[in-house]
């Protein structure tokens, strides 16, 4: 294979392993939300969007035989990763985990940017469609929370007046 072949093969393995990290932290934090419905609504929906993204990656490599090293790249690190990003120990659970939804999608969306980028130069549709679906997706995720944001600060404070423990996830 090409070394540029390999690069944009390489950047979808980690795409993959990316939505993989993604559904982890998605539901826990569905798990845990009691307090906070909306919030709570707009992340499950998410997961089962990416549910659905990283299905799409899957079948990609699996599509050019690169689904054997795509499941090795799933290892725990990433999942131990998410826990980390999600604040589940602080007592301000919710903010943090907003806080870390919003960088991830970011994060998500820089990924997809570049990688539908190199699969466009490489000349490689399939994947270009699937990162601008993928990509769609982060972008009105990123703007849900964004949306949230003020009204959600708002409600943890509030409640953080008379019940520290309520306010908190
Ligand atoms: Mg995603
Ligand atoms: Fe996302």
């Amino acid at each position: 294979m090409p070394e540029a072949r390999e690069w944009l093969v390489q950047w979808a393995r980690d795409a993959h392993a990316m939505e993989e990290q993604a559904k982890t932290m998605l539901s826990g934090q569905a798990q845990r939300l009691q307090n906070y419905p909306m919030l709570q609504g707009g992340i499950e929906r998410h997961l089962e969007e990416t549910n659905v993204q990283a299905q799409r990656l899957a079948n990609y490599l699996e599509g050019i035989d690169e689904g054997n090293s795509t499941m090795k790249d799933i290892g725990g690190k990433l999942m131990a990763m998410g826990q980390a990003f999600t604040g589940m120990f602080a007592s301000d659970e919710v903010m943090k985990g907003a806080l870390a939804g919003y960088t991830f999608e970011h994060m998500e969306i820089a990924s997809y940017t570049i990688l539908m980028a190199a699969a466009e130069e490489l000349g490689d549709q399939e994947l270009a469609r699937i990162c601008r679906q993928n990509l769609e997706e982060e972008v009105a995720m990123a703007d849900w929370l964004a949306s949230q944001a003020p009204a959600l600060t708002t409600e943890f404070l509030r409640r953080a007046e008379f019940d520290s423990s309520a306010a908190k996830r």
